[in-house]
């Protein structure tokens, strides 16, 4: 062949190099992320073909960057694989082996304004001529006898190749070491910015501080982090987990718990994830602050990939890092791929397998609990993995000690009855407040536990997944007396205001009484059988929503309005067996119909329906007033 020939590009390159060598883009750093990206590769594909080989020198292989202010030239070498001149041609020369292309059709696609893109794709090589005049590219193959040969070009249009031989006034090719270095001749403009030092050093820890290969600016070494996902694990020690950890998070905290996992099926990748000591989440803010960083082959293509984990385990802090995508695929590809969503499906399951197994230490796992707990409930919407995701939940209970403890579904499960298939559970306030509930009296009475929910989401998760283990999920509120009844009693001791039920008649009588009185404010008045302590409680007519669920239902839809619902009275309690007598002996009597409203207010007042308290406070007062007057008379 020709020692020397001049080529013209071809259209679509001219077409993308006009609009580099015009673009305004203000980011036109990442030209060396690019070159350096290319370097890593070529060092890459020599240590594969090579494996087993020696290379033809000892030389350590890195990446080599020059900044010469004078010349105002950066050059980029590396001692890879190298190119032989049909390979030059073939890789630099058509558009098919570059990241050029998918930029040129996101550019047609956006309507033709290149500054808005080309950050957000790999440009390839060609981004190199947003800050050069010229680019003069020197490469010898690995391949045994290959011959230097030199591309240049301003690119304007054409490039010229010619062999690097003694004959034609440059050195012997056969003496230019192994590799590829390229020659960048800086615009006068951006000479400046990228020939200094310290600031190519800083572009260096930006975009490719995680390169596997050392790279050296101006002698010196630049990237300071190995790429830690990709060592083996054993060589690992904490403080260096501890460190990278520092590093990508600007936490000083030691993480709670470290996954570090390679995965080579379905999908090729490695991924190093922390979980922090502290929620980021606090009062809901920063929302947007999350993901996993996604590198390829150790470069760094997207911060905070909101793809590679579901939301609720998005306090999951780390990074990935795959081998089966292309170094320049686009945002906007990566968006919808198929490989970032099996790498998600493999990853949740691993990070819920790390909770499981940090949940065999109960003090580390309710430290979890208490700092993430809130974001990672939003997982009962993971139908995949619903099963998992249960067994992690925890739930303060009736069964609990202390407002902090903390049980899962299994230890409810290994407490249960003889034949009881439900787990029980009551919203509300305060553990304080779940104690003083009516509707909880009788699991009371029979031992049976019920687990505290505090959060509205916290209902939300139990209807959505409805079952655990064959056990189905039931809010105490609508448990039916009759399923509770057939087991024995545990408390022995009666209430003090408990007496003997009142006559069928007399309860009856009363009951009808009372329902004169409320009239159309309740939709009916009942004797109950799940009261022990309580004169009475409110129930929902249809038998299982909730009175909180109904709420939120009820504010969701603007409805303000006041639900009805069934009263019922506890016929063993003194008050009960006082207001029948009293019913008895006078069915007019006026202090049963104030009476039956107290009840009645209480119980809305308990349930957070009373928007009026001026009556109930009316009431009590003149009570007041009534009793204290008997008690001073009988002092
Ligand atoms: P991409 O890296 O997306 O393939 P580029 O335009 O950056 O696109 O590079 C085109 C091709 O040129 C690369 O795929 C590679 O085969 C070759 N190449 C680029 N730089 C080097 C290098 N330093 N050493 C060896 N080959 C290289």
């Amino acid at each position: 062949m020709a020692a020397q020939a001049t080529y013209e590009f071809k259209a679509e390159i001219k077409q993308l190099l006009e609009i580099l060598v015009h673009s305004l883009y203000t980011e036109r750093e990442i030209f060396l992320r690019e070159l350096v990206s290319n370097a890593s590769d070529a060092l890459d594909k020599l240590r594969i073909t090579t494996a087993d080989s020696a290379t033809d020198d000892d030389a350590p292989l890195e990446i080599r960057i020059e900044a010469d202010k004078d010349k105002k030239t950066l050059t980029i070498s590396d001692n890879g694989i190298g190119m032989t001149e049909a390979e030059l041609v073939e890789n630099i020369g058509t558009i098919a082996h570059s990241g050029s292309a998918s930029f040129l059709k996101a550019l047609k696609d956006s309507g033709g304004s290149a500054d808005g893109i080309i950050g957000r794709f790999g440009v390839g090589f060609y981004s190199v001529y947003m800050v050069a005049d010229s680019v003069c590219i020197r490469t010898r193959s690995h391949r045994e006898g290959s011959l230097a040969v030199e591309w240049t070009s301003d690119g304007q249009g054409a490039y010229t190749i010619r062999e690097l031989t003694s004959g034609n006034g440059a050195e012997d090719g056969e003496t230019v070491a192994r590799g590829t270095s390229i020659e960048v001749r800086l615009k006068d403009d951006q000479a400046e910015q990228f020939t200094d030092v310290e600031g190519l050093r800083h572009i260096i820890r930006k975009h490719s501080n995680f390169i596997g290969f050392p790279i050296l600016v101006n002698g010196e070494r630049a990237n300071t982090v190995p790429a830690l996902w990709r060592e083996p694990k054993f060589q690992i020690t904490k403080e260096q987990y501890k460190e990278f950890y520092s590093f990508l998070t600007y936490d000083m905290d030691e993480p709670m718990d470290v996954l570090h996992t390679s995965v080579d099926a379905p999908v090729q990748f490695n991924a190093l994830c922390f979980l922090p000591e502290k929620s980021k989440d606090f009062m809901g803010f920063d929302r947007e602050d999350w993901g996993l960083d996604l590198y390829v082959r150790r470069v760094l293509i997207q911060h905070q990939n909101k793809d590679l984990i579901p939301q609720y385990l998005m306090f999951t802090r780390g990074v990935v890092d795959t081998e089966d995508l292309p170094l320049n695929i686009s945002r906007e590809t990566l968006q919808d791929n198929r490989l970032i969503r099996k790498i998600n499906t493999t990853l949740t399951k691993q990070i819920l397998g790390q909770l499981g197994k940090m949940a065999e230490d109960k003090e580390k796992y309710a430290k979890f609990w208490r700092e993430h707990s809130r974001v990672f409930k939003a997982g009962y919407m993971d139908f995949v993995n619903r099963e998992t995701f249960s067994g992690l939940l925890r739930f303060n209970s009736s069964a609990c000690e202390a407002a902090d403890d903390l049980v899962s579904f299994d230890d409810y499960i290994s407490r249960a009855k003889l034949d009881q298939k439900k787990i029980y559970f009551a919203f509300g306030p305060s553990r304080e407040a779940l104690k003083l509930n009516p509707h909880l009296e009788i699991f009371r009475k029979k031992g049976v536990e019920v687990l505290y929910l505090f959060e509205p989401i916290d209902e939300f998760v139990m209807d959505a997944l409805h079952t655990y283990k064959e056990f189905e999920m039931v809010p105490a509120e609508v448990a039916k007396p009759e399923d509770l009844a057939k087991l024995p009693d545990v408390e022995t001791e009666a209430p003090t205001d408990s007496a003997p039920a009142p006559e069928k008649d007399a309860l009856e009588a009363l009951l009808l009484r009372v329902k004169a009185v409320l009239g159309d404010g309740v939709a009916d008045v009942r004797a109950s059988s799940r009261l022990t302590g309580s004169p009475c409680c409110l129930v929902n007519p249809d038998g299982h929503t909730t009175s909180s669920m109904d709420k939120i239902m009820r504010s969701m839809n603007h409805d303000n309005s006041v639900p009805k619902k069934v009263l019922e009275l506890n016929p063993n309690h003194a008050l009960v067996r006082n207001l029948a007598d009293l019913n008895q002996s006078d069915g007019n009597d006026p202090f049963v119909e104030q009476a039956a409203r107290q009840l009645f207010e209480s119980a809305l007042l308990l349930e957070g329906y009373l928007t009026d308290p001026h009556a109930l406070v009316g009431r009590v007062q003149d009570l007041l007033t009534k009793s204290s007057g008997w008690y001073a008379k009988s002092k």
